[in-house]
């Protein structure tokens, strides 16, 4: 037996695998045969223009979406779907919700409570969907905290805090969780220029951490120095997709590298 097969689970296995996934609204189809693996511990960057489909396959991957054709699958177990005598069942409402506790995502807009502190944000879920303790779950949010900077603002409101710094109790309250996953849909995109610098100093740690990640963002900087691989997507497709430097540095295709042209 090797290594890999420790407990009969082969770790090679990706800890994402998007297997040619198909999503429509109406006559719009907006996955047109998407495929990607992501490693256990990979950061993932996914770039692409607006209205490529990059956020609509981060909502397939937590099940926000349903995908039409295709198969997701997270550490293995299958998004959405159950194997029962062979054949495939769609999971009920009580099992996605169980399967998406195990998914951290963070949004471009923060969504934090407004009547809540930063600490009693993070406390939220752990004490209502986990059952945790309150003792447990506030000790692990001032932890939570305190890996995103923020320990002394953990009785502050929303409302007192900066953009960075409600995107970082949202990470925060994410990590509470204790998800083996987290996706992050452009999480900076509504921040000051000078407050993104925190929240991605924030994302780095937690790529050093050893946290799978799949990260939709326009921050280049960001996807070539963090990013394990980098896939650009348009038009329902990925067209390209590779070791993230490469990729931005000496994108192979004309779409690629004039998408790169504009944002940079
Ligand atoms: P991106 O995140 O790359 O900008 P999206 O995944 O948000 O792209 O959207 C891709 C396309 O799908 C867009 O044309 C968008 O208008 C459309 N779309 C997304 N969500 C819905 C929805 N719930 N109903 C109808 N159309 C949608
Ligand atoms: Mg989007």
């Amino acid at each position: 037996m090797t290594a890999d097969h420790i407990l009969g689970v082969p770790t090679s296995l990706p800890a994402v695998n998007i297997d040619t996934v198909y999503k429509s609204f109406g006559l719009l189809n907006v996955l047109r045969g998407v495929s990607m693996a992501v490693r256990e511990g990979e950061v993932a960057c996914l770039i692409g223009p607006s209205g490529s489909g990059k956020s609509t396959l981060l909502r397939c991957v937590n099940h926000l979406e349903k995908i039409d054709a295709g198969l997701i699958s997270v550490h293995g177990r299958l998004i959405g779907y159950q194997e029962r005598n062979g054949r495939l069942h769609e999971m009920h409402d009580r099992d996605v919700a169980k399967q998406r506790r195990g998914i951290g995502m963070v949004f471009q807009r923060f969504n934090l409570f407004p009547h809540k502190t930063a600490l009693e944000n993070i406390v939220e879920a752990p004490t209502q969907v986990l059952g945790m303790a309150k003792e447990a779950a506030v000790a692990e949010a001032r932890e939570q905290l305190a890996k995103v900077g923020l320990s002394d603002k953990a009785n502050s409101y929303p409302s007192q805090l900066s953009g960075g710094q409600q995107q970082r109790v949202a990470i925060a309250r994410a990590l509470a969780m204790r998800p083996s996953l987290m996706l992050f849909d452009e999480p900076t995109s509504a921040l000051d220029p000078e407050l993104v610098g925190d929240v991605l100093a924030v994302m780095r740690e937690l790529a050093e951490s050893g946290m799978t990640m799949i990260v939709v963002t326009h921050e280049m900087g960001f996807a070539r120095d963090v990013g394990d691989t980098v896939a650009f997507m348009d038009g329902g497709v990925i067209v390209e997709h590779g070791d993230a430097r490469q990729v931005i540095s000496e994108p192979e295709h004309a779409r690629t590298r004039a998408f790169l042209a504009k944002v940079r």
